[in-house]
């Protein structure tokens, strides 16, 4: 890890070119990648030596893309993958086989609700949704002796739950399983999850990150903090011999490296979810100005959720910087500069005047995406969130009234001009 700070580390970190050599990260725009000898491609095949020979598990542009979210989130290790929803999947799949539980907060994205509440089942592996607000007993009980993980999101998409870090951490530590936060929302810009207990962050790239809906993209990334070897027999995957090399260790052979090398070595070997080095270029343009923009989405959602809590036809806003919100202490102790662009409303006369407003917007516009530098909405009851039943969207904090606004980086005073005119309509 650099001692930059986050501005510095959002623009320099992960590729720092040599003599002569190109100043912009350059795209590996290869599949494969060649050796002198029979020999050194050999050991690269048994994880003796580290190097390229496939881009399905490594490539350079890759790497340097996830070297520098590692280094922005302060973690050890970090890999790219093709998508968000791939990456909470391996997150989970390198510690937890058939016969396996985890622990999941209710208050998270739809798509990872339904990968772990009905995907991963079919694979053996059972969750335990519980509530974000739940107290320390009611979490312990949730736990059991083949659970394996404890999975929540900083800021929650779309409820805007913020995670009692250091709560979850707590119970997740005493039952010996890692804490995995997926961040996408605060970014490292506004949240370090490692600095509060989490062990293992997870991202979705499309979002913030990338900024300009441009490529969907994953990553995750290991603090190194959590003892596998103190739990060896809860993770033997990692903790004894992988017969497909040769009975290598990983916690001995890789150390703090063990969890990031099983799931390039393993799964991405096995399921192939890697991101293309196109997307991963676009990625890294994108993480320059990260700092920047996270800073504008911050202010222009605050000053859009002052402007519609004041307005007579708005039942109701979500927005955790917003004074008096209920996540707004927790959003103040571990993002005290800002959470994220992303509020949450509901248009008095519920559902249908929800999407009568949407519809009469001009520059807002609708779309199934959050968090780039366009102004949109959502419906999530109508869009996201429709294959879930009212009691399955009550559980994920999803009123039907709810509309989802990501608030852009355009002036604040179009942004609030056209929920103005679309307000008149309704
Ligand atoms: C979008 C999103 C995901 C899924 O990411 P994709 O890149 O769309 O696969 C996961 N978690 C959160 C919080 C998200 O917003």
């Amino acid at each position: 890890m650099s001692n930059y700070k986050i501005e510095t580390k959002c623009v320099q970190s992960g590729y720092t070119p040599k003599n002569g050599e190109p100043r912009s990260l350059p795209i590996y725009q290869s599949t494969t990648f060649k050796y002198d000898s029979s020999d050194q491609m050999g050991r690269l095949f048994d994880l003796e030596d580290s190097g390229y020979f496939y881009t399905r598990l490594q490539n350079p542009t890759n790497d340097a893309v996830a070297a520098k979210i590692c280094d922005m989130e302060g973690g050890v290790a970090a890999m790219l993958t093709s998508s968000g929803q791939a990456a909470s999947f391996y997150a989970i799949m390198n510690i937890a086989q058939q016969g396996d539980h985890i622990v999941c907060v209710s208050a998270i994205y739809g798509g990872t609700y339904n990968l772990y509440a009905h995907t991963i089942k079919k694979m053996g592996v059972d969750a335990t949704f519980v509530d974000p607000d739940c107290t320390e007993e009611e979490l312990n009980a949730a736990f059991q002796e083949n659970t394996k993980a404890m999975f929540g999101e900083t800021i929650s998409n779309p409820s805007l739950a913020v995670l009692d870090f250091e709560k979850f951490a707590k119970v997740a530590h005493a039952h010996g399983v890692p804490f995995i936060v997926d961040n996408t929302f605060a970014t490292p810009i506004n949240c370090r999850p490692f600095e509060w207990g989490a062990d293992i962050v997870t991202h979705s790239t499309t979002k913030y990150m990338d900024g300009h809906a441009s490529a969907v993209g994953g990553a995750i990334v290991d603090s190194g903090n959590f003892d596998w070897e103190a739990y060896a027999d809860k993770f033997p995957g990692l903790t004894t011999p992988d017969e497909t090399y040769h009975g290598i260790v990983y916690t001995q052979r890789f150390g703090k490296g063990a969890y990031i090398t099983k799931a390039t070595s393993q799964l991405m070997r096995d399921l192939g979810s890697i991101q293309s080095p196109q997307n991963a270029f676009l990625l890294n343009l994108g993480l320059e100005s990260l700092h920047l923009r996270m800073e504008r989405h911050c202010e222009n959602a605050l000053a859009a959720a002052q402007y519609l809590q004041n307005h007579e036809k708005i039942a109701w806003v979500n927005c955790p910087s917003l004074p008096g919100d209920r996540y707004y202490d927790l959003a103040k102790k571990y993002m005290p500069n800002g959470t994220c662009g992303v509020i949450t409303f509901g248009v008095k006369g519920g559902r249908d005047a929800c999407v009568r407003m949407m519809d009469s917007l001009k520059m807002i516009s609708i779309v199934t995406h959050v968090a780039d530098a366009k102004s949109c909405v959502l419906h999530p009851a109508s869009h996201t969130h429709r294959q879930m039943n009212d009691q399955e969207l009550l559980e994920a904090g999803v009123q039907p009234d709810l509309i989802r606004f990501s608030v852009g980086i355009e002036h604040i005073d179009d942004i609030i001009a056209d929920l103005k005119q679309a307000l008149e309509q309704v």
